[in-house]
């Protein structure tokens, strides 16, 4: 057969995509270096694990794996309605919170409209941009003497925003970085948009942040008709391999998201464990607790190996190095231990660690302590 290019084919915003780049699982790095006992600190899941609820929920829905899930997701909507107090006719289910920042792309932009986002931004924004063909206008971070170093620039981003803008994303706490906003400062640039331009406040990490100063976007979402809040399972309830989050919004914007969403995007076990791991909330507090404490001993050991760190409120620290992080890291992987390079936002010297248990992050103080001194 003739060789056929297929690339040409691809519709443009594929043809020049740059696919998303996860961490390393241990089995992988196993198997490539030849190492055992590693440890992954590398896609800010929860050391904890699941909550015991949640597994003891799917033993139960074993039986019936035969049966497609509730396409409609119902129970898990009306628990997420009640721990929100919003209408279930506001909540979007999605396979993990990912699938729900695809469909704002596929809903709300097209070749010729803009999504507007800041320089270190989860990676998923431009992604999700450029897939349907529109345009990123990505708004520099702040600069690195500021006390939120990389972190959002509200005023930056405004002044991106133009009458072809459809969507602002903005992460509180934001990765890679770990930086966050002052809730009050969010809630008046999200009052300061045109109606046309719906902000994505994607809260992934906001059941790590201990100061009440991020806010909680979704407590706004009636004043804010162009408001959309995004949250999931994957990280600090401990379920990223199920694959569920959900975003909040006014029903209408919901039922529009809800036109894309096929059909079972949310599978049988994923709706069970999702609403027992909301009902243990102990979890979430036993899980924060950890993460403060080794959010401490990460920074002070960081900070004592010459880092600089950059002030989080997730659970992961983003540090730089006097040297390149992919050096350190190939250093690290060698040692057994899997933390996140992060060239690919722009940031040569830095690596995302995410905070383990005390253990874990003992092991790659160790490892690094050892990189940094040959
Ligand atoms: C991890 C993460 C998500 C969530 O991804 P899932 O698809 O829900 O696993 C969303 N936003 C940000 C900023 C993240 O870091």
């Amino acid at each position: 057969m003739k060789h056929f290019d297929y690339n040409d084919l691809a519709v443009p915003g594929v043809r020049e995509l740059k696919p998303y780049t996860p961490g390393k699982p241990t089995s992988e790095l196993e198997r490539e270096y030849g190492v055992r006992d590693s440890i992954k600190l590398a896609s800010n899941e929860n050391p904890l694990g699941a909550s015991p609820m949640a597994i003891e929920a799917i033993r139960s829905e074993l039986d019936e794996l035969w049966l497609y899930p509730d396409a409609n997701g119902y129970f898990l909507k009306q628990a997420l309605a009640e721990h929100h107090d919003v209408d279930p006719a506001c909540i979007t289910l999605g396979n993990g919170s990912n699938d729900v920042l695809v469909f704002l792309a596929q809903v709300f932009l097209r070749p010729g409209l803009e999504a507007v986002f800041s320089q270190y931004c989860f990676a998923v924004y431009p992604i999700a941009t450029q897939m349907v063909g529109a345009t990123a206008r990505v708004a520099p971070a702040l600069p690195r003497d500021h006390v939120m170093p990389l972190g959002h620039d509200l005023r930056a981003l405004y002044e991106r925003i133009g009458p072809d803008t459809r969507l602002v994303f903005v992460a509180n706490p934001n990765n890679p970085t770990g930086t966050w906003l002052d809730g009050a400062r969010l809630e008046d640039f999200v009052a300061s948009l045109p109606p046309q331009v719906i902000c994505v406040v994607d809260e992934a990490y906001t059941e790590y942040a201990e100061s009440d100063r991020l806010g909680d976007a979704s407590t706004w979402l009636a004043r804010f008709p162009n408001l959309v809040v995004t949250r999931t399972f994957s990280k600090a309830y401990g379920l990223a391999g199920l694959r569920v989050g959900y975003a909040l919004s006014n029903p209408g914007i919901a039922d529009l998201l809800n036109r894309v969403r096929p059909a079972f995007n949310v599978n049988s076990l994923a709706l069970t464990a999702a609403r027992a791991a909301l009902a243990d909330q102990a979890f979430i507090d036993r899980s924060r607790e950890v993460n403060s404490r080794g959010m401490n001993q990460l920074t002070t050991g960081l900070e004592a190996l010459g880092a600089k760190v950059i002030p989080s409120a997730a659970n992961f620290i983003l540090a730089e190095f006097d040297r390149s992080g992919a050096e350190l890291n190939e250093r690290l992987l060698r040692a057994g231990v899997i933390v996140r390079p992060v060239a690919n936002y722009g940031l040569e010297n830095h690596l995302r660690i995410t905070i383990g248990t005390t253990e874990q992050n003992q092991r790659v103080l160790s490892a690094l302590a050892a990189g940094l001194g040959s």
